[in-house]
């Protein structure tokens, strides 16, 4: 910037020198004009006042008179000596001298015949120039005395009473001119120069004024390309590059954790006390974080909630536990937000330089993993572990298919519908997704889901289901009476904005939400219940149904899912499967039908193969079917032509189907049909034939 300044302060005085000089060239051409008209007013003062008076108006080719003669060589004398002129010469109408001050003789010349026809002809020039030029000499330029001194050579046609008689031929001193004009040419060079560097200034001044600003919004510009705008930490490039330049210093000596630190109820946080309370929270974090961190370390806001963390000169995956663990304590230490005194949970893992990797991309990745982990298990802090991620080659390049997979359109849904068992009809269907792979075949989503849930690419993957699901259901369901069911993975309902991002493609398809039921596994709620409470109050006000998909398979706190606005419990279908042969399993069916409709929600089983298990579910009270007996997941076209076949099962059966009486416990039907059945084991709920 200074030398930017410096090269246009020169590069500004070129043009106002140059305006200068100009201007100076100006003024000095003026003065010589004006010079000469003062010489020729003067000349012509001397012929009117002086000279003219003397004289007849005879032409003077007839020569003076003794009178005019004297008359003349007195006046001309004075005027000589007065220094009002140097030289006088009289010449009649052909050019020729009558009369010199100094006696000289002569012919006509261009001048003086210029003047005879009227015309006053003046000149700068040296007294004695003329006779240099008739007598060409080496020319000695600085040989002042032999020019004479500078002069106004001025020839004027002399007229008395109105009769021009010849031509006057003056050199009236220039010296005395030129004083004159020297002086107020001082003061105009003198003001101009001020005036020209007052105007350089001024550029100067603008010019540092705008480099200052220029200067500091480039700084400012850099800062921001590079921090964090709210809490002036390190964003998520400069935290890379920290990251790189740390896993290269790393050894197995002195070894590197890239740590990601992501906050457990802040969502919960900021929707209650306002965004900018959640500012405030957030820059009191980012300032207790920079303070504990080593000078060597780096500390960076990723985004959202997201912090991330490189501590360097660690020896060990404990060491660095020990550091992360201070850091989450200082993390958790309360903050008074808007009066209120809160403590903020955070999940931290973290992957260590070298034994991790030392690819950037990879060791967040991991982190990011291991973050993940760190929520799933509410366990704090983890280290990456191999096995947290299934990242073999071959998953690898899947996952990097997959991108382009869900670009190029190679994914496909399949609709499975759910029946309700007591109107006999298809209530639903649920979209479970398949990769239509160009040499593999269709693939299962088991097949690729689980390596695209460890990365983001399962967010998109969520959206394309959920855009296209809702762009095939007006053809699937023309009269508008079915919903669609979505699988939510854990990773995109721990997002912030998916609430915001579900409700956008529901307006955009201008689906219903009303008919659209989110399927969500216990796992997908326990990685940040908090979060997902929010998120899921927000979509269920909004008219979108939640569902508990795989129910019983996880380890749900009871009290945790009543605060949740649930509509339908899905029981697992490994409980459904067995129920028949399992006493125990039906036990749990029936259980989980009855908790189901205690919470006020629906039960759906789902893996119903047979008619058997669809009428004991009905004996239970289950409210919707989903299995292989009504359908296996089809294409929406193949869906669309069965949906009258499906009715058809659920129908059919109607006959077999009774209303459950309270108490009545499945198991013993199966071990004792047709009669009332106490059980004796305590808590198991008792059973009554019907
Ligand atoms: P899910 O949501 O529990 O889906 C039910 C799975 O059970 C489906 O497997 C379905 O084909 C299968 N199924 C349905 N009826 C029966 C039956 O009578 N007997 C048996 N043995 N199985 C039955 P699928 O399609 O392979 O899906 C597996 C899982 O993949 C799904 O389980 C769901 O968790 C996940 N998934 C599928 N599509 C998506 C999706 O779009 N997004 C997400 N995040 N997950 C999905
Ligand atoms: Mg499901
Ligand atoms: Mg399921």
């Amino acid at each position: 910037m200074r030398r930017l300044f410096a090269v246009y302060a020169a590069a500004s005085l070129v043009p106002v020198v140059l305006l200068g000089l100009v201007l100076m060239w100006v003024l000095n051409d003026r003065a010589s004009s004006d010079g000469l008209a003062q010489g020729r007013d003067k000349a012509d003062l001397i012929a009117r006042v002086s000279v003219a008076p003397q004289l007849s108006d005879a032409d003077l080719r007839a020569g003076l008179t003794d009178a005019e003669r004297t008359a003349l060589k007195r006046t001309v004398g004075q005027a000589i000596a007065d220094q009002q002129v140097l030289r006088l010469r009289l010449r009649d109408l052909a050019g020729t001298i009558v009369y010199a001050d100094d006696g000289t003789t002569g012919g006509a010349d261009d001048e003086s015949l210029e003047a005879a026809r009227g015309r006053t002809v003046s000149k700068l020039t040296y007294l004695n120039a003329d006779d240099e030029d008739s007598a060409p000499s080496a020319p000695d330029a600085s040989d002042e005395p032999s020019r004479g001194p500078r002069v106004v050579e001025v020839y004027e046609p002399l007229a008395v009473d109105a009769h021009r008689v010849g031509v006057l031929e003056m050199y009236v001193p220039y010296a005395p001119i030129a004083a004159a004009q020297a002086a107020g040419q001082r003061v105009v060079a003198i003001t101009l120069s001020a005036g020209l560097l007052v105007l350089w200034l001024c550029l100067l001044l603008v010019s540092a004024s705008v480099t200052g600003r220029l200067r500091r919004q480039s700084s400012l510009n850099a800062y921001l390309a590079t921090h964090d705008s709210l809490t002036g930490l390190a964003n998520r490039p400069q935290f890379s590059q920290r990251a790189a330049a740390a896993a290269a210093l790393a050894g197995p000596e002195a070894k590197a954790a890239i740590a990601l630190v992501d906050l457990d109820r802040f969502k919960e946080i900021n929707d209650t006390l306002g965004h900018t309370n959640g500012d405030q929270l957030l820059i009191e974090l980012a300032g207790r974080l920079r303070a504990s961190v080593g000078p060597q370390d780096s500390v960076a806001r990723l985004g959202g909630d997201e912090f991330g963390l490189v501590l360097t000169g660690v020896r060990d995956a404990e060491e660095a536990i020990e550091r992360l663990t201070r850091l989450r304590a200082v993390v958790a230490a309360p903050v008074s937000v808007d009066g209120l005194p809160l403590a903020v949970e955070a999940s931290v893992g973290f992957a260590l330089v070298p034994d991790d990797g030392v690819e950037v991309d990879q060791l967040l990745q991991r982190a990011d993993l291991a973050m993940y982990a760190a929520k799933r298990q509410h366990c704090g802090v983890i280290a990456y572990e191999l096995g947290q991620d299934t990242y073999d080659a071959s998953t690898l390049t899947l996952v990097a298919e997959l991108g382009a997979a869900i670009a190029d359109d190679q994914l496909v849904l399949h609709y499975q519908p759910k029946g309700d068992v007591r109107r006999g009809r298809v209530t639903a269907v649920e979209a479970l997704v398949r990769w239509q792979h160009p040499t593999r075949g269709l693939l299962p989503p088991d097949s690729f889901l689980p390596a695209a849930e460890q990365t983001e690419l399962i967010e998109e993957l969520t959206r394309w289901v959920l855009r296209t699901a809702a762009s095939e259901l007006p053809m699937l369901d023309p009269e508008q009476r079915l919903a669609v069911a979505v699988n939510i993975s854990a990773r995109s309902l721990i997002r912030d904005d998916f609430a915001d991002d579900v409700l956008a493609v529901l307006a955009e398809t201008d689906v219903d939400p009303t008919r659209v039921i989110l399927e969500l596994t216990e796992t997908a709620l326990l990685a940040d219940p908090a979060r997902a409470a929010a998120t899921l109050t927000r979509l269920h006000d909004a008219g979108v149904r939640v569902s508990i998909d795989d129910f019983g398979a996880g380890q749900t706190s009871l009290g945790y899912l009543a605060s949740l606005p649930i509509s339908e419990l899905k029981i697992d279908k490994a409980f459904v499967l067995s129920m028949l042969a399992d006493a125990r399993n039906a036990a749990i069916v029936h259980s989980v039908i009855e908790l189901g409709h205690g919470l006020g929600a629906s039960v759906t089983a789902e893996g119903v193969e047979s008619v058997e298990a669809l009428v004991e579910l009905s004996r239970y009270g289950c409210d919707t079917v989903q299995g292989y007996l009504l359908s296996r997941p089809v294409t929406s076209l193949e869906l669309r032509a069965r949906l009258g076949a499906v009715s058809a099962v659920l129908l059919d059966n109607s006959g077999r189907i009774t209303t459950p009486r309270p108490g009545r416990h499945a198991a013993d039907r199966v071990r004792n049909p047709g009669r009332i059945v106490r059980h004796p084991a305590p808590g198991m709920p008792t059973s009554v034939e019907s």
